[in-house]
């Protein structure tokens, strides 16, 4: 039953998106944290997120008038701190962790960033959720809220899934084991009015992915891959009906669902439109093309990350060229009329031939897919190393190496008639890696640089970051990282091994 207002009796809980409405309702997390917790009894879930343009709270949701028992950020990407220092500015919060007096509310954080290094979370909140922990935050928020609050905190024993800061960890060695949520757990959300993306209601597909690209997160914290079931997929779907026009598809890896040709069908068939993320070119033939045809599908978005068989081999994109420009010929066949490709630049041993390969890559693929009204949007993002990856070890390129490819490949794009060069700023790629892999130093920066405008570059000074050693240097193998403790010695391991692999591969093929 819901109350509204701070009765004693039952729990207060606030849950923030540190992003725009629409983000927050285009994450299976977030909203099934969301579900969890409002399905708790005693307990008040009020839900919001964060308008930037006017540097406050939005409220989706509220019931709750009283001081909050609690404050749970989601944080997905690394930039999202800033927001997240914001909100708790907004609210009348310190947001470092160490400064507040306070025991009440307790500042909860999860999400993707903090998985792959709960360092600057760590700064920021009480508790630091590692992995999918959305079924299992119930039982575990309410343990440590109670014992928070009753000044256990100190004694508490660390929590699967949860990390407890470095001040109140009881056994600093063995602070987590990661969640996995099963794939029958996976289930839609209740209410599609809470799940419903400009118009397309969103269904999870499933999470994870095992092609194990050496630069991508995603690829290597969610794992094993969980494939929803056709039935639980199509029976989400139906939910909408009346709701939405459209199905987004929602997963890392939506193209290698063993069913999805079957799925797509399914959709078709209950009278729904087709919204998806990238597609992997090995897994987009005619068949497929033409269902993301019939659902409306405008423009299809292929990542074959590097231009040259060389640089897909070393970063493991196992796409071959013939691949690619197949998946391209069957959107040309089936009426597509637009093409995205994602490439990165600055590549762990990246040579000038793979950045001229950018260009021959989709000159081919432009002269593949061409016809009246067909447009290619290229984008470019420069490589960023990050946590429990393979590539954690490589350095970043430096600001100068990415702004003279960017020249080049814009002198390049500008003579190919029918395509739109898009880049990633230089500025907030650099921004994106300190933070990434940055420490409790970086968390403190993050603070001061949005809580006191003080500027980024100064805020790192200040705190005595030396950016070069954190961001661009090459580790050494032995490298201590602040997110060890997360990974685990065995899974270092096996990621040291992959990047070897790939520096074996860069030097035997030319
Ligand atoms: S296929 Fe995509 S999601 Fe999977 S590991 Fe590679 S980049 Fe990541």
């Amino acid at each position: 039953m819901k109350r509204n207002t701070a009765c004693g009796e039952c729990n207060g809980i606030l849950l923030v998106y540190p992003d725009s409405k629409e983000a927050a309702l285009g994450s299976p997390g977030f909203r099934q944290v969301y579900r969890t917790l409002a399905g708790l009894p005693d307990t008040v879930v009020d839900w919001g997120w964060y308008d930037n343009k006017k540097d406050t709270i939005e409220y989706e949701c509220r019931e709750w008038f009283g001081e909050y028992d609690s404050i749970a950020i989601s944080v997905p990407f690394e930039l999202l701190y800033g927001n997240t220092v914001r909100i708790l500015t907004a609210l009348g919060i310190e947001p470092e962790k160490e400064k507040r007096s306070r025991v009440k509310p307790v500042v909860i954080t999860g999400g993707a960033a903090p998985t792959i290094n709960p360092s600057v979370a760590g700064v920021i909140a009480d508790v630091v959720c590692v992995g999918e922990i959305e079924t299992h935050i119930s039982y575990k928020l309410n343990k440590f809220i109670s014992n928070h609050q009753s000044g256990a905190a100190k004694r508490l024993t660390p929590m699967i899934g949860m990390k407890i800061p470095m001040k109140n960890r009881a056994a600093p060695d063995s602070i987590l084991i990661s969640d996995k949520i099963d794939s029958s757990m996976l289930a839609g959300f209740d209410n599609p009015a809470l799940c419903t993306f400009k118009d397309a209601g969103l269904v999870e597909v499933g999470r994870g992915c095992s092609r194990g690209c050496r630069f991508c997160a995603a690829g290597h914290i969610y794992l094993p891959v969980r494939h929803r079931p056709v039935d639980n997929i199509l029976r989400d779907a139906s939910t909408f009906s009346g709701k939405a026009k459209r199905i987004g598809l929602v997963g890392a890896a939506l193209s290698d669902h063993r069913s999805l040709k079957e799925i797509l069908r399914g959709i078709l068939d209950l009278g729904f439109g087709l919204s998806t993320s990238s597609f992997r070119a090995d897994m987009l033939d005619d068949e497929v093309a033409l269902l993301l045809k019939q659902g409306g599908v405008k423009t299809v978005t292929i990542a074959p990350e590097g231009g040259s068989e060389r640089i897909r081999s070393i970063i493991n994109k196992r796409l071959t060229e013939k691949q690619i420009l197949d998946a391209a010929e069957s959107c040309r066949r089936a009426g597509i009329g637009g093409l995205k490709l994602y490439y990165m630049i600055g590549l762990p041993w990246e040579k000038q031939s793979d950045i001229g390969a950018i260009i021959d890559l989709t000159a081919k693929i432009r002269d593949t897919f061409q016809g009246k009204g067909k447009k290619i949007t290229v984008s470019i993002n420069p490589f960023i190393p990050k946590p429990q990856t393979p590539f954690q070890w490589y350095g970043m390129a430096e600001p100068s190496y990415i702004n003279s490819v960017y020249r080049d490949l814009k002198k390049a794009f500008i003579r190919m008639r029918g395509i739109t060069l898009k880049t990633m700023s230089v500025r907030t790629a650099f921004m994106e890696a300190v933070i990434s892999l940055g420490d409790e130093a970086v968390g403190r920066a993050v603070i001061d640089s949005n809580r006191a405008d003080i500027p980024w570059k100064k805020a790192l000074e200040v705190h005595g970051v030396d950016v070069y050693n954190l961001v661009h240097r090459m580790k050494a193998p032995d490298e201590k990282f602040s997110w060890d403790n997360v990974t685990g010695e065995k899974r270092k391991a096996v990621l040291f091994a992959s990047f070897e692999k790939a520096q074996q591969t860069a030097s035997t093929i030319s």
